[in-house]
């Protein structure tokens, strides 16, 4: 039997690498459904390619083009953010790779472990809004959340059945701006953000890259998937991207997952877990990766990742609102209408005028989201008052 396979937000970077991992493996995988939020073009010529059951296109606005371009095909289509939740639970769907960007992953998160669906999870945006309902979800319906993010395969890959782990070390490449001093970090453009040394991929997660908000975000991640306290999760900064995580066990031991930076590789084996299948492509050479080098991050010049490690201590909806904030300044920053720096002065202040809440509720969760963005909005206009 295929695996059915539903991919929410199939149009973008994990999304397309997602299918091609797939149309490597047409006698392992099968695509039950795709959906995108805009690009009508790309997910009709997915449609055609793939034959899902299903197509759903999140901006209303693109129906009726999208439904024109699939006129001759055999498949459903539907648009709309509730149509994206309701067909997560069809019931022959295996896995849900959600390869959507940012909060508005969180919904169709939950509808799809409540309805016993296995979680492919590259929206981190996810565990770190709702960890702890998420997590509570998917233990109360037997649902796996595998990880697709690379730094928590590695870590995935390394656990060991019978021993529990003393740390998890995130290796960071540090992204375009690691050497970059704080004057320097005042100028930098979006152009220059966008260009990530090692990895390409979609523009919210590249910016968040070059602030390490990613890696403020893997942390609660990883608090979420496996289990651990703060204290238990170490960042190094690791420019070369070999090494993609590492698990260190009470004996001191530590192991490690490397390989070239390729996302089919994570995504892949979200896909065929337990089992390892094979994946053409680039294979690692030590002799091109001579030098592997570690450097401890700098918290200075990188505030996301103290605010990041402040909002995990804190708990609550704190993550929640941080998130919410760095959505706000990051479609800013790309925009020109904030500085590199002055979207973690704007996250920081939105850390403290959102109203905390110690044990949220879903629907507390949803007003949190709102509120910020509100509050976020209105700091990026008036400046910091
Ligand atoms: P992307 O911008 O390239 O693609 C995003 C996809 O989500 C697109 O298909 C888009 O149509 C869809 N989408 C966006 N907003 C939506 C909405 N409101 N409703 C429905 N669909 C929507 O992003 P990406 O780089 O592929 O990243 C996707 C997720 O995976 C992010 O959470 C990111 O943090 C995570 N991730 C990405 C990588 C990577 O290498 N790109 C690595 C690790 C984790
Ligand atoms: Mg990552």
């Amino acid at each position: 039997m295929r695996k059915q396979i539903a991919i929410l937000g199939s149009t973008g970077s994990i999304g397309t690498q997602a299918l091609q991992v797939i149309g490597e493996h047409p006698d392992l995988y099968e695509v039950y459904a795709l959906t995108a939020n805009n690009k009508v073009e790309l997910l009709a010529e997915q449609a055609r390619k793939f034959h899902p059951e299903v197509v759903v296109i999140a901006n209303e606005d693109k129906y009726a083009a999208l439904k024109e371009a699939l006129a001759d095909e055999p498949v459903k289509v539907y648009a709309g953010a509730e149509a994206l939740c309701q067909v997560v639970e069809s019931q022959p769907i295996d896995i849900v790779l959600t390869a959507m960007v940012g909060y508005a992953g969180l919904k169709p998160t939950i509808n799809a472990i409540k309805a016993g669906k296995t979680i492919a999870l590259a929206n981190k945006e996810t565990l770190v809004v709702a960890g702890e309902l998420i997590t509570g979800l998917a233990q109360q319906y037997k649902t796996p959340i595998l990880p697709v993010d690379s730094e928590h395969s590695a870590i995935f890959q390394c656990l060991e059945i019978n021993n529990p782990v003393h740390k998890v070390i995130l290796t960071a490449s540090g992204g375009p701006f690691r050497t970059f001093t704080m004057e320097q970090l005042q100028t930098v453009t979006k152009e220059q953000a966008l260009k990530h040394p090692n990895w390409s991929m979609g523009a919210k997660i590249t910016i968040d890259s070059a602030s390490m908000m990613n890696k403020g975000f893997e942390v609660i991640e990883a608090k979420w998937l496996f289990g651990v306290t703060p204290a238990q999760i170490e960042v190094v900064v690791h420019p070369q991207s070999v090494i993609h995580s590492m698990v260190e066990f009470e004996d001191g031991a530590v192991k490690a997952q490397l390989g070239v930076p390729d996302m089919r590789l994570p995504i892949q084996y979200a896909f065929s877990y337990p089992k390892r299948e094979h994946l053409s492509g680039e294979r690692l050479d030590f002799a091109k990766y001579n030098t592997l080098t570690f450097e401890k991050p700098d918290t200075q010049r990188f505030r996301n990742l103290s605010l990041a490690y402040e909002a995990l201590h804190q708990g609550g909806n704190m993550p929640c609102i941080v998130n919410a904030a760095n959505e706000v300044v990051v479609a800013a920053f790309l925009k020109d209408q904030i500085s590199f720096l002055g979207m973690s002065d704007v996250i920081e202040k939105a850390m403290t005028r959102v109203p905390f809440i110690q044990t949220p509720t879903y629907g507390d969760y949803v007003a949190t989201d709102a509120e910020t963005r509100r509050i976020a909005a209105e700091l990026v206009i008036n400046g910091m008052k």
